[in-house]
């Protein structure tokens, strides 16, 4: 008997009716005789009420009661899901993390995963019972409730999927399969039938986020097959996958964008040894995550020095860099959230040159200014002026043909 994992996120679940549809999906499968371990997110919408009722009365700050009131939005799904699967007929039993149990390490919000026994789980199974686990969600060694970051939900299907080493790890969501860009802001993006796992953990870790960038981890590291679908319709979905086609691959797969950064720029710093360690080191020792760092070339004995962080840190980030401002006896600081973050991706980089002119011309030819760019092997980013993020998507988009079904896919 084959196993799979299902897991349905936040728009599949919205509703009722949608619920009903689920249970009418999970239900199709084990009466074709497959075991179905089933994992649910909140239902669409809920989460954000949630963090915004928690900054009303000043406890977003407040990471262990975030994690107490976040988890309670899958809470509401396992039971309708598994009250809809009992409606059909189906012998089903909702889980929260705890009761897997999922433990992870005590990081409240971001917690990551250690170890899931798998027990209770296989006991279901073993006697025909839907087991329809919460997403998100797990529990520290000392019995605390943590979750594991925002669309964390992908993550728990993959894990209890490496844990279980089921047939298949199908993500449903509300669009067929991973696409060339997100397809709510370029309409002919087209969807990919595969992708290799490198290109997806690119994409989800630089913005995509049809997949919790965790999740492809997790699937990378312990091989599990990986799909994403719709819960909306019928068809093949993609297929994240370690092989790279024999075929030759387009250049680029995929771009991924992201609103959730913003620049700092310490503006007329002595151009001398250590000066970027001691810019770096105290924004980094408040657990300050940096991503993009540029520092130019000093004309006259001093130098300008920009760096990208999170926008929920920028605020933090600004004063620390004021302080060392101070301290480096620097100009001024420049501090700007108003960007975004454009990436291309491809795994066919590496053997061609001139992708990154390709994505330059295509941003100049739209007036579109650069302020940042990095670059590692496959994968190419920018940082543009939020205004112009999705002409800029779409530029490149074209540019790329990606819109076209290279002929290198089988
Ligand atoms: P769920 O609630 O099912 O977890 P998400 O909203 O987290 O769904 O992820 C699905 C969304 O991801 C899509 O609605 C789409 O707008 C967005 N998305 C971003 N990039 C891509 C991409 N490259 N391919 C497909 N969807 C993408
Ligand atoms: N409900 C959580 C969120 O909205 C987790 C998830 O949906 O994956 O981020
Ligand atoms: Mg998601």
């Amino acid at each position: 008997m084959s196993i799979y994992v299902q897991k349905y996120g936040g728009t599949s679940v919205g509703s009722p009716e949608r619920i009903h549809a689920v249970a009418e999906r999970v239900a199709r499968f084990r009466a074709a005789g497959h075991d179905v371990v089933v994992v649910v997110s909140a239902m669409s919408g809920e989460t954000n009420r949630l963090t915004e009722l928690a900054e009303q009365v000043g406890g977003a700050a407040r990471p262990r009661e975030m994690d107490m009131l976040l988890s309670s939005g899958e809470q509401v799904t396992i039971a309708l899901l598994a009250m809809a699967l009992a409606d059909r007929g189906w012998s089903a039993r909702s889980f929260l993390g705890s009761q897997v149990s999922i433990t992870t390490d005590s990081n409240h919000t971001k917690a990551r995963i250690e170890h899931i026994d798998t027990d209770a789980l296989r006991d279901c199974l073993a006697n025909g019972v839907i087991p329809v686990v919460a997403g998100f969600q797990g529990v520290d060694p000392s019995g605390e409730i943590t979750t594991l970051g925002r669309g964390g939900s992908d993550t728990t299907a993959v894990a209890l999927a490496a844990a279980l080493t089921v047939d298949e790890c199908q993500i449903y969501t509300d669009v067929d399969g991973v696409y060339t860009t997100d397809p709510r802001v370029v309409a002919n993006a087209r969807r990919l039938r595969s992708v290799t796992f490198e290109e997806m953990l690119e994409l989800a870790s630089l913005g995509s986020k049809v997949l919790h960038p965790r999740s492809v981890e997790f699937a990378g590291k312990y091989n599990v097959a990986l799909r994403v679908l719709s819960s909306f319709e019928d068809g093949e979905g993609t297929l994240i996958t370690t092989e790279e086609s024999t075929m030759e691959r387009p250049v680029v797969s995929g771009i991924a964008f992201t609103r959730d950064e913003a620049k700092l720029t310490l503006v007329g710093v002595p151009d001398v040894p250590g000066v970027a360690s001691r810019i770096l080191g105290p924004v980094g020792k408040d657990g300050i995550e940096i991503d993009m760092i540029v520092q130019n070339v000093g004309a006259d004995g001093t130098t300008d020095f920009t760096f990208t962080v999170k926008k929920a840190d920028f605020k933090r980030a600004e004063e620390i860099l004021s302080q060392v401002c101070e301290t480096l006896k620097a100009k001024r600081v420049i501090a700007d959230s108003d960007i975004a973050k454009v990436s291309v991706v491809g795994v066919g980089m590496r053997s061609h040159a001139g992708v990154a002119t390709a994505m330059f011309d295509a941003l100049a030819a739209e007036n579109i200014n650069i302020q940042v760019i990095s670059t590692s092997e496959i994968k190419i980013s920018v940082v543009v002026a939020e205004r112009y993020l999705e002409l800029a998507v779409r530029s490149i988009h074209d540019a790329f043909g990606l819109t076209e079904e290279p002929i290198s896919e089988d």
